[in-house]
């Protein structure tokens, strides 16, 4: 069934693969339009463990969607019109170290941006059609994830018998192309775990607008750096995602399961007290009740 937004509403949202929603029994396809345009793909709404979860294809149902295309403004307000406070983004991910090799679970809990030329602000000065005005924000970001949407997705994951890492940086490079050895080895030397092309600034967006997110980095490669033969190719990193496809899928599942229903993080203190300027966002509008 597709219906245009009106009365559908989530509480949980999980940005991913379109392998993801095919686990539910029904799900509602609701059509979403946002001031930024339209999200990748419409926004399928079902139930987990009696919770109603909002997935959205990060790539769009045909997977037509390089990283650096994404409208990443476009789905977190999508998810956010939907009631949507709390959201996972599973990734794939390159490892930048030798013991995190194909099928390593990471749970990062910084990211760094080397991503170049994506909007990654909805506090950008510029009005919205329906003529309200951002405010100038500048929402934390030294802790970037959820600590509540980590401890649920690493509990999941230990409760599945797929020990996980936690913790670690993950780069987020442009892409498409993925990064060269130089490049490779400078992010091992630096520290940093993993290297992905989606995790900013769907985290950054999302603290925007006082959600919560938490990053679940599936490793399906080792990054040029540290591999010793021809480099990274899509066809692998395809066929190791949907070699973990199931499990990461049961892990997500599990960690909906434990997301609190009451949020007293970080995240959901973020706009506390800020005028946004943005309709239904924290203390955007006079008499709009707080996200
Ligand atoms: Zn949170």
């Amino acid at each position: 069934m597709t219906i245009d937004q009106g009365t559908a509403r989530a509480e949980l949202g999980v940005i991913g693969g379109s392998g993801l929603y095919a686990l539910l029994d029904e799900v509602t396809e609701v059509r979403v339009d946002t001031p930024y345009g339209p999200p990748s793909d419409a926004l399928f709404v079902g139930e987990v463990a009696g919770r109603r979860v909002a997935f959205l294809p990060r790539h769009g149902r045909g997977h037509g969607l390089p990283p650096h295309r994404i409208n990443y403004r476009a789905n977190l307000w999508a998810l956010h019109s939907l009631g949507v406070r709390q959201v996972l983004g599973p990734c794939a991910v390159g490892g930048l170290r030798e013991e995190y090799g194909p099928g390593t679970l990471l749970v990062p809990d910084q990211f760094v941006d080397r991503t170049a030329g994506r909007v990654q602000t909805y506090y950008d000065g510029q009005p919205l059609p329906d003529g309200s005005v951002p405010g100038v924000v500048h929402v934390p970001m030294a802790d970037p994830y959820c600590p509540a949407g980590r401890r649920a997705v690493l509990e999941a994951a230990r409760e599945s018998a797929w020990e996980p890492v936690d913790g670690g940086a993950l780069v987020v490079i442009e892409g498409p192309r993925f990064s060269t050895r130089a490049e490779s080895r400078w992010f091992t030397a630096n520290g940093w775990s993993a290297v992905g092309m989606t995790g900013h600034p769907e985290a950054v967006l999302a603290r925007e607008l006082g959600l919560c997110y938490t990053s679940s980095a599936l490793v399906t490669d080792h990054d040029a750096g540290v591999e010793a033969g021809d480099g990274v190719t899509h066809a692998e990193v395809l066929e190791v995602f949907a070699g973990n496809v199931g499990r990461l899928r049961t892990v997500l599942f599990k960690a909906l399961e434990r997301l609190p229903a009451e949020r007293d993080c970080v995240c959901s203190h973020a706009l506390d007290g800020v005028a946004t300027g943005l309709p239904g966002v924290g203390e955007g509008l006079p008499g709009v009740a707080a996200g």
